[in-house]
C-alpha cells in the first residue's frame, strides 16, 4: 500500500475528517474475520483502519452508522470512527486506535454488564419500534431491518427465514428448512408471558467483538445495530463464550433479565448458527437442525 497516496485519498473534503492525516507508517492487526486491519502511525495519534475490495463498502458504512449510533446514546464505548471511502479499488473505514489491555481485572467484568445493560435501556419509542433505518451485515450476510411493530414478526421474518433460505441455496438438507419454517409458526409459544422491549443492541456480541481498554474501560467493537429484543445480545455473549458470571451479574443489576430468557436462549441463538452455517459451512447445519428439534418438541 502506497501510504502517501493514500493519506492523500483519505485528507479529500468530501471525507468529512475534522483534521487531516499524514500517515508515517503502519502495521497489519490481525484477529479480524473478514477484513484486514492496520494500525495507522501518524505523528499525532493512531488510528485504526480497515480494508477490504470496493465491494465492501456498504459494510464500512453501515458498521460506521452503528458506530455512531452507540456512541450517541453515551452508554458503552466504542471507537470513534471518522469516515469511509474508496482508494485504489479498496474500500476502506477510519477509525479511532484503541490500546487494549492485555488482560482485564475482574471486578472491569461486572462494570461490562452494566454497561451493555445501559445500552438496552435505549428503547425505541418509534410506532414501529423494531428494525433499524437500513439494511446492515452479520459478518457477510445482509440483515433485514425493515421497521416493523411485531417481534415475533420481525424475528420469524426477517432473521431466521432470510437465514433459512440461504442455507438451502449452500445446499443444507431441505430438512432445516422445513423444520425451520415450522418453528417460525410456532414462534408466538416463547412469547405468552413475555412481550419485548426494542432495545438498542450491539447486534454482533460474541467474545471478539469486545475487550478492555488499558483503563480497564470496557469497549465494544464491530457492531451490527438495530433495535431488538436484548435478550438476543446476551444469547450471544452465551454462544461462544468469553464474558464470566461477573458480565451477567453486573447486566442483571441494572436491568434484570426475563425469568424466561434460559428458554428463548437457543431461539436467538439459531440465527447466528444457522448464519455459521451460511458463511462457514459444515456442522453448523445439524447443529441448527438439533436446536429446531429440540425447540419444536418444547413447544408440544
Ligand atoms: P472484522 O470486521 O474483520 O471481524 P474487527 O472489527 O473484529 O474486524 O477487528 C479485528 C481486530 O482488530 C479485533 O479483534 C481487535 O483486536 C482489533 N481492533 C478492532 N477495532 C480496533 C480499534 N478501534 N483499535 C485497535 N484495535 C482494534
Amino acid at each position: 500500500m502506497d501510504w502517501q497516496a493514500f493519506s492523500e485519498n483519505i485528507n479529500q473534503p468530501l471525507n468529512g475528517l475534522l483534521s487531516p492525516i499524514q500517515i508515517q507508517s503502519a502495521h497489519a492487526v490481525s484477529g479480524g474475520d473478514i477484513h484486514q486491519a492496520y494500525q495507522l502511525h501518524t505523528a499525532g495519534k493512531n488510528y485504526f483502519l480497515k480494508l477490504n475490495h470496493r465491494q465492501y463498502l456498504p459494510h464500512f458504512d453501515t458498521e460506521r452508522h452503528s458506530l455512531n449510533a452507540i456512541r450517541n446514546s453515551n452508554t458503552i464505548t466504542c471507537p470513534q470512527p471518522f469516515a469511509t471511502g474508496i482508494f485504489n479499488d479498496q474500500a476502506w473505514l477510519l477509525m479511532e486506535f484503541i490500546d487494549f489491555a492485555p488482560s482485564k481485572p475482574q471486578s472491569d467484568e461486572v462494570q461490562r454488564g452494566r454497561a451493555l445493560a445501559h445500552l438496552h435501556h435505549q428503547i425505541s419509542r418509534d410506532a414501529k419500534p423494531f428494525g433499524w433505518f437500513e439494511n446492515n451485515f452479520i459478518g457477510l450476510s445482509q440483515q433485514h431491518n425493515h421497521w416493523q411493530m411485531d417481534w415475533i414478526e420481525f424475528y420469524g421474518q426477517q432473521r431466521l427465514k432470510p437465514q433459512l433460505e440461504l442455507a438451502i441455496l449452500r445446499d443444507a438438507p431441505a430438512s432445516l428448512y422445513q423444520l425451520g419454517m415450522e418453528l417460525i409458526e410456532q414462534l408466538p409459544f416463547w412469547f405468552k408471558e413475555y412481550t419485548p422491549e426494542a432495545s438498542l443492541l450491539h447486534g454482533d456480541l460474541w467474545g471478539g467483538n469486545s475487550a478492555f481498554n488499558e483503563a480497564g474501560e470496557p469497549i465494544f467493537f464491530d457492531p451490527a445495530c438495530y433495535y431488538g429484543d436484548r435478550e438476543t445480545d446476551l444469547a450471544m455473549t452465551e454462544l461462544f463464550g468469553g464474558f464470566t458470571a461477573d458480565f451477567y451479574t453486573g447486566y442483571n443489576a441494572v436491568f434484570p433479565l426475563d425469568a424466561g430468557y434460559q428458554s428463548r436462549k437457543p431461539l436467538y441463538n439459531l440465527y447466528h448458527v444457522l448464519n455459521h452455517f451460511n458463511l462457514f459451512g459444515g456442522s453448523y447445519a445439524q447443529q441448527a437442525e438439533k436446536i429446531i428439534r429440540d425447540l419444536l418438541e418444547m413447544s408440544r
